[in-house]
């Protein structure tokens, strides 16, 4: 129902509702007597004016990409193009009802069938499912795969999950929910997987390994087609996480390098709006030997027709309701649409490029445990920067200069870890403004560490107490003119 918003109306009026279309009297025969409402719905009176004011101030409290540079590491927080905005605000897209008969939605069920190709080809591997809504879901839907495929096979001893100690925290909460145990693989000294510690803990209680790949080191696993090797032949499956996709588009392939299952973070590689700012989309590829477990529906093209296809026995069901978040998808499409394979390409170079200029850029003032070529991210190290001051007190700091602080104490192999991402859709000015403030920063926390202790000091708060902020946390913000 629309509601008509009329501003020449008394202050405490926002909105004047059409006339009632159905009889007022008689509803309770047409609803469940349970849901009839008894008393008025509790709204607050407010008129348009103030409700525009109250959003507007709430959006200036808030950081975005469409504010600054946003180097938040393993996140991918690159500029999201208006022009995919654009595309999923069309009324064939938005306006669309998920219970639409499928011959009037055609459309949707084309762009569906043709990003999965899409993606199938990025991936280099067998099938794709859109369904998946954050590359968390997605991890956590490989995993029943992982589970499903085992069971067929009859090999209910295979329990284990190995991750690697620089392991993205969803991958071993996706393996437990998923009811697999996590064993840790240690890292070598040049942040890769130790094969001898990958041989000690392989064995016939193994389901697999999930790997990320660059590693949250932003660090190529160069040893990658052993691993794969490796957990082949002791009977595993590889789970690769994608989220680090945006360093090797059309360069590299997870399935030639040995993925049976891979999530790709469509919100972060294909550049939508995420975090606060959106819903995610994780869709996963899988390998030849697992297409018939994929959650359904499957979008097929049958005589020139797209149809959505449930009767899929061997299916591991459905992870989310339709189609998952389908105008994200519609994002992602407008996106590969405007790259194509080149495009792609380049924006995986670009981000390298960038990365590895600021790296060596930092590393002369800030300690860069890993040195060595990084892929789209690195992470530094706040140790030793000056007497008393911690990676948390410079990332507040950065707040002051009107940047995001990059990922913090992450990974947890890094002490007082700086992780940062700048991304491909950053200039080189931006860049060296970057280094300049961190450069900036460092030297305050030498001369006048009490700076850092203080910030933020510009930004709509204050430091806040975390824990409390976490336990107690304060959503309400005083109405315009309260
Ligand atoms: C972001 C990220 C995830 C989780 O993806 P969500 O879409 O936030 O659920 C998993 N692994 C890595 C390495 C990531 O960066």
């Amino acid at each position: 129902m629309s509601t008509i918003f009329d501003c020449r109306c008394s202050e405490k009026v926002g909105g004047l509702f059409p006339e009632l279309d159905v009889p007022a009297q008689g509803v309770e025969r047409l609803i469940d007597a349970a849901h009839v409402r008894t008393q008025p719905l509790r709204l607050p009176d407010l008129s348009e004016p103030q409700v525009a004011r109250h959003y507007t101030k709430l959006s200036k409290l808030n950081f975005g990409v469409d504010d600054g540079f946003y180097p938040l590491g393993s996140c991918t927080m690159k500029y999201n193009p208006k022009l995919n905005e654009a595309m999923a605000v069309l009324p064939g897209f938005s306006g669309l009802h998920p219970r639409s008969d499928v011959s009037r939605s055609q459309g949707a069920l084309q762009l569906m069938f043709e990003l999965t190709g899409f993606l199938r080809g990025i991936a280099g591997m067998a099938d794709v499912s859109l369904q998946p809504v954050a590359g968390a879901h997605g991890e956590l839907a490989g995993m029943f795969l992982f589970k499903k495929y085992f069971q067929v096979r009859g090999e209910h001893e295979r329990k284990r999950i190995l991750l690697p100690d620089t392991a993205h925290g969803t991958n071993p909460a996706s393996a437990a929910l998923a009811g697999f145990s996590v064993t840790e693989v240690a890292s070598d000294e040049t942040g890769r997987i130790d094969l001898a510690a990958l041989d000690e803990a392989l064995d016939d209680t193994v389901a697999g390994i999930m790997l990320t790949v660059p590693n949250t080191l932003g660090i190529f696993e160069s040893d990658i087609l052993q691993v794969t090797e490796k957990v082949h032949a002791a009977g595993g499956l590889c789970y690769f996480d994608g989220a680090n996709l945006n360093s090797y588009m059309g360069k590299t392939r997870p399935g030639d390098m040995g993925a049976d299952v891979f999530h790709f973070n469509l919100h972060k590689t294909m550049s939508t709006p995420h975090g606060g700012g959106g819903p995610g989309s994780g869709p996963i590829a899988v390998s030849d030997a697992l297409v018939d477990y994929l959650p359904v529906p499957r979008v097929r093209l049958e005589n020139e027709q797209y149809k959505l296809d449930w009767n899929c026995p061997h299916s591991i069901g459905s992870v989310h309701s339709f189609y998952g978040n389908f105008l994200v998808a519609v994002r992602a499409f407008a996106y590969i649409l405007q790259l194509g394979d080149v495009g792609l390409r380049e924006v995986s170079e670009n981000a390298v490029l960038n990365a590895n200029y600021l790296q060596q850029r930092l590393k002369k003032t800030y300690a860069l445990p890993y040195d060595g070529l990084c892929k789209h991210e690195f992470v530094l190290s706040g140790k030793g920067l000056a007497e008393g001051i911690s990676t948390l007190d410079i990332a507040k700091r950065l707040i002051d200069y009107g940047v995001h602080p990059p990922t913090i104490y992450f990974p947890l192999t890094v002490k007082e870890a700086i992780m940062i991402e700048p991304t491909e859709t950053e200039s080189k000015a931006t860049l060296d403004r970057f280094a300049e403030i961190m450069e900036i920063v460092a030297r305050e926390a030498k001369e006048n560490p009490q700076l850092l202790h203080d910030a933020p000091v510009r930004a709509s708060v204050r430091r806040l107490d975390q824990t409390q902020a976490a336990k107690n946390p304060v959503l309400k913000v005083p109405l315009d003119g309260e």
